[in-house]
C-alpha cells in the first residue's frame, strides 16, 4: 500500500535535461495527481549545445506520441547514421561508426565473427561495406525502415541532429499542455529539512517559495541543488578524458546537410560538424594544457566550411560524474549530474537514462534506501562503460604531437582492458548488463582505431569458408543494391519533414 504517494515534483533547470524531464513526468504520471513545477532562469540560460543524439532518442519521442515528422520540422532536425571518423587513427585515415546491426549471423555464429576470420586472411571488404547505414552516409542517402523480411532495409536504425533549443521549447509546450507549471526565476536559497537533510524548499529571487516532495536537479553544470545544497561529490575523470574545454559557433551550409556526424582530430582534440536543417553546428573540443583558447578559436574557424554565424561560445567542463545521481530526495539529470565529452553524443541518451531509470525505481515519500541505491549502482555503471568507450578512441592512435602521445599513455580502466584484451585474443567483444554500446559499435571503432585481434574465435572453422566467402559477397552486394535505391538525405527531408 502507497500511504506516503509524492504529491509534488519540483524540476529546476528548464535546458534540454529539465524539458526533457518534465514532458517524460507528465506523461507517465498522468491520472496521479502529482504537480510538477519546473523552475528557470531566463537570466542565466541553458548551455545551448547538446545537437547530435543516438538511436534511443526516437523511442524517447515515440513513447511520448510525438509524430517525428512534426518534430523534426520544428526542431529542423536532420536525420543522422553514424559518426565519420577523419584523421582520428592517423592523419588521412578515415573510418565509421554506423548506428544499428550490421549482416546477419550464419546459423550460431554471428557476423562479426566470421567476418573476421575472413578480414583477417585478406578475404573480407572494409567493415562498413556490409552496413547500411555506413554506406547510405557516405553517399548521402536515407530513408526510414521498411516492414519486409530479408531486406537490410528493415534495420535501418538512426538519430537526429537537431537544434537544441528548439527541442527544449517544443517539450516545454508539450509539458504545459499537459499540466506542468513552469515559474520563472532565480533560485537564491536551498533549504534543507534539519532532521535530515533532504531537500525541503527552494527560495527565489523574487521572495516565492517552492516546496516539494522529489527535487529533479537540472541545473547545469553548477548542481545547484545535488551538490552546492547536497554536497553529493563529484568523481573528477580528467585523468582518463583530458579534453576540458569547447569553442561552439554555427556556421552557413556549404552544401546538402549529410545524414552523420563529422569529427575531425585536431593537435589538441577534435572537431564536430553536425548539419541541421537550417543551419551547420561546429565545435572544438580540446585539452588546455595542450593549446591556447585562441589557438583553438584560429583551428576552428579556418577549418569551417561555410561563412560562420556570430563568435565561438567559450565552454569550460571537466569530465567525471556525480558520486551519486540520486541522493536523499533530489536526482540529477544532465549536466548537473555529470559530464562525459560529446564525442558520441552521449549526454541527451544518458539524460533519457536517468529518467527511464527514475520511473522504473519511482518512490514514494519514504524514499527507500534500497531504490537509490540500485539507481545508483545503474548510474555508476552506465557512466563508466560510456567512459571507457570514450577513452578506447584516444589510446589507441598513431598521431604525432604532445597531446596524442600523452592520450596514448593514459592508463586503461580494469574494464575497458578486459574488452580489448578479450578482443585482441579471439575479436571476443561481450556486452554487460545495461551498458549502452552494442558490440558493433565497439567491432567497428576498435577495428577504425586500429585494434586488430591475434586470432578469430576458433568456433568459426566449422564454416566452410568458400559458404562464408559467398554470404559476405551477397550481403555486400544486398547493401550496396538497397542504398541505390534509398532518396537522397535532403530530397527525403524536403518530401517529409522540412522545417
Ligand atoms: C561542448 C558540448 C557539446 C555537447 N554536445 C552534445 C551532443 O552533441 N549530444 C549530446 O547528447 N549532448 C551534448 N552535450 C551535452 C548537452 O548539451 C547537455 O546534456 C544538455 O544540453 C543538457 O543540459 P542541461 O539541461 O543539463 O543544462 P543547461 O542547458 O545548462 O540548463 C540548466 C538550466 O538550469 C537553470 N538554472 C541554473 N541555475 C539556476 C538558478 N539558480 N535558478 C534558476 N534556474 C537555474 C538554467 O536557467 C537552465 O535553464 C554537449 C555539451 C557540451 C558542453
Amino acid at each position: 500500500m502507497i500511504d506516503k504517494p509524492i504529491r509534488s515534483v519540483v524540476i529546476v533547470g528548464g535546458g534540454t535535461a529539465g524539458w526533457m524531464a518534465a514532458a517524460s513526468l507528465a506523461k507517465f504520471l498522468e491520472n496521479m495527481n502529482v504537480r510538477i513545477q519546473l523552475v528557470e532562469s531566463e537570466q542565466i540560460g541553458t548551455v545551448g549545445v547538446g545537437e547530435a543524439t543516438i538511436p534511443p532518442i526516437m523511442d524517447f519521442i515515440r513513447v511520448l506520441g510525438i509524430d517525428e515528422n512534426e518534430i523534426v520540422r520544428q526542431i529542423k532536425a536532420t536525420f543522422k547514421l553514424g559518426i565519420a571518423y577523419r584523421d582520428w587513427t592517423r592523419p588521412g585515415d578515415f573510418y565509421f561508426h554506423p548506428f544499428g546491426p550490421t549482416g546477419a549471423g550464419m546459423g550460431s555464429i554471428s557476423f562479426p565473427a566470421y567476418w573476421l576470420k575472413m578480414f583477417l586472411s585478406g578475404d573480407a571488404a572494409r567493415l562498413e561495406e556490409y552496413s547500411i547505414q555506413a554506406m547510405a552516409a557516405e553517399r548521402n542517402k536515407f530513408m526510414r525502415p521498411v516492414h519486409a523480411p530479408n531486406t537490410p532495409l528493415n534495420k535501418i536504425t538512426y538519430a537526429l541532429h537537431f537544434d537544441a533549443s528548439l527541442f527544449a521549447r517544443y517539450l516545454r509546450r508539450y509539458s504545459e499542455a499537459r499540466g506542468v507549471m513552469r515559474t520563472e526565476g532565480m533560485i537564491k536559497h536551498v533549504s534543507l529539512r534539519p532532521e535530515d537533510g533532504f531537500i525541503e524548499s527552494l527560495f527565489l529571487e523574487n521572495g516565492e517559495t517552492i516546496e516539494g516532495d522529489l527535487f529533479i536537479d537540472c541545473s547545469g553544470f553548477r548542481g545547484l541543488l545535488i551538490e552546492q545544497a547536497l554536497k553529493t561529490g563529484y568523481e573528477d575523470w580528467t585523468h582518463w578524458l583530458p579534453c576540458d574545454r569547447a569553442l561552439v559557433v554555427q556556421s552557413e551550409h556549404a552544401g546538402p546537410p549529410p545524414p552523420y556526424t563529422l569529427v575531425t582530430a585536431r593537435e589538441a582534440g577534435w572537431q564536430w560538424r553536425i548539419p541541421l536543417q537550417h543551419r551547420v553546428g561546429n565545435g572544438h573540443v580540446y585539452c588546455s594544457g595542450f593549446t591556447s583558447d585562441d589557438k583553438a578559436a584560429d583551428v576552428l574557424l579556418s577549418n569551417l566550411e561555410g561563412a560562420p554565424i556570430g563568435d565561438p561560445m567559450p565552454l569550460r567542463f571537466t569530465t567525471g560524474r556525480r558520486k551519486k545521481g540520486w541522493n536523499k530526495n533530489c536526482v540529477a539529470l544532465g549536466l548537473a549530474s555529470g559530464f562525459l565529452e560529446p564525442l558520441e553524443s552521449t549526454s541527451i541518451h544518458l539524460v533519457h537514462r536517468g529518467i527511464a531509470m527514475l520511473l522504473k525505481f519511482f518512490p514514494d515519500r519514504n524514499f527507500e534506501q534500497a531504490d537509490i541505491d540500485r539507481y545508483n549502482r545503474i548510474f555508476e555503471f552506465e557512466f563508466g562503460r560510456v567512459r571507457d568507450f570514450l577513452l578506447m578512441h584516444y589510446t589507441h592512435t598513431e598521431r604525432q604531437g604532445a597531446f596524442w602521445e600523452h592520450c596514448r599513455k593514459i592508463p586503461l580502466t580494469d574494464s575497458l582492458k578486459e574488452k580489448i584484451d578479450l578482443f585482441r585474443s579471439h575479436g571476443r567483444i561481450l556486452r554487460e548488463d545495461t551498458e549502452l554500446f552494442p558490440i558493433q559499435s565497439w567491432l567497428f571503432v576498435m577495428i577504425g582505431q586500429g585494434i586488430i585481434p591475434r586470432g578469430y574465435d576458433p568456433l568459426v572453422d566449422s564454416l566452410d569458408p568458400a559458404k562464408i566467402k559467398a554470404n559476405l559477397d551477397a550481403i555486400r552486394t544486398t547493401v550496396k543494391q538497397c542504398v541505390d535505391a534509398m532518396p537522397g538525405h535532403k530530397e527525403f527531408i524536403e518530401k517529409n519533414c522540412a522545417a
